[in-house]
């Protein structure tokens, strides 16, 4: 007979965590936490810098934790750290490099499929697949011979490239100002002024710019790009252009609505269509995190969809 588990986790990023850490405090037994990337957290790995801070307060989105985890202001490495303890210390099942493909409700029990066709069964899912899996994109079509050069994230970054930073929130200023210690820098932003920087991002923007450590270039969105020698030409909205070795766009992640329609979710908006305690229309399934945020979430916010859910799968289901 197959293994029927009392929840299985899709994601194992802060509410997969989340509801995985809590459910197990719940004394809920037969928990499984399937991740599609070789360790967990890959919003955090990839996309955040080294030694990045931390705000639990993200984005002034001020959070009181309601569950058992106790996530505080940090940096990067604090926060996987945490992470690898809360994991190791409460012994989840895990399944790594486990995409999920498809689930479907048969009966009582879900049916959960992978890419590479395994199955799982459990009697209540989550879903907590977040939204950086599919970083937003730029309208304009990127040239293949530059494709290497337009980045979403810092992986292929170097030193002393002269690199475009695109996009106006926080993660574009933080990419920015980090790369500009070792690199020739500009933050570019279509809007004249930065509106949604926390206080610190806003004051270190401030001071390099001052300093002519990063150059700004403001209110000027851009149009097009080419390849020039195997660089980047990026044409701007003002008629001119400008060479760069690489481009970075920081501008989001969007909701993997395809993935999620599958699974018979609604989706209003941006987000997944729950309920007060976080389950879909399909009783038994429930959906968790940046999914189910019209803003940018937050790791504090997705902590608590973990403990809300696993509270209400131990008391109703
Ligand atoms: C650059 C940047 C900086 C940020 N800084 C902060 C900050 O300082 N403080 C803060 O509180 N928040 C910050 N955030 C926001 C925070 O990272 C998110 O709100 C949080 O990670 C959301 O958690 P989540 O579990 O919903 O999704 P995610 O963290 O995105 O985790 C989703 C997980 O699901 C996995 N997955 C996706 N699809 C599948 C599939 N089909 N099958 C199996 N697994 C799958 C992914 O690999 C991933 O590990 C930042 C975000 C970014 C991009």
């Amino acid at each position: 007979m197959e293994k029927v588990y009392d929840i299985a986790i899709i994601g194992a990023g802060p509410a997969g965590i989340g509801t995985a850490i809590e459910a197990f405090i719940f004394g809920i037994k037969d928990i499984l936490l399937i991740e599609k990337a070789d360790n967990h957290s890959s919003t955090i790995r990839k996309f955040y810098k080294d030694n990045k801070r931390v705000d639990k307060d993200w984005m002034g989105q001020k959070v009181e934790c309601e569950g058992n985890i106790i996530f505080m202001d940090g940096t990067k490495e604090t926060t996987l750290d945490l992470f690898d303890r809360l994991l190791d210390k409460h012994k989840i099942d895990t399944e790594f490099n486990t995409e999920i493909e498809k689930i479907e409700k048969k009966g009582d029990i879900f049916d959960i499929e992978t890419t590479d066709n395994r199955q799982f069964k459990a009697k209540n899912v989550v879903i907590s697949i977040g939204k950086m899996g599919k970083p937003n994109k730029p309208t304009y079509k990127i040239p293949p011979s530059i494709k290497q050069k337009v980045n979403f994230n810092l992986d292929s970054c170097s030193q002393g490239e002269k690199i475009l930073v695109v996009g106006g929130g926080n993660s574009a200023a933080e990419y920015a100002y980090f790369l500009a210690d070792s690199n020739d820098v500009t933050l570019n932003y279509r809007r004249a002024r930065f509106t949604r920087l926390n206080p610190e991002n806003d004051k270190i923007v401030e001071r390099y710019a001052d300093e002519g450590k990063l150059r700004l270039k403001l209110g000027i969105d851009i149009e097009s790009l080419e390849s020039e020698h195997g660089k980047v030409k990026v044409n701007f909205s003002n008629n001119k252009s400008e060479i760069f070795d690489r481009v970075i766009y920081a501008i989001g992640g969007t909701t993997p609505t395809e993935f999620l329609r599958k699974c018979g979710l609604n989706i209003v908006g941006k987000k997944v269509e729950v309920d007060d305690n976080f389950e879909t229309e399909i009783p038994g399934l429930f959906a968790a995190g940046d999914i189910v945020t019209d803003t940018g979430g937050s790791i504090a916010i997705a902590l608590n969809h973990g403990y809300r859910i696993a509270k209400y799968i131990k008391e109703n289901r």
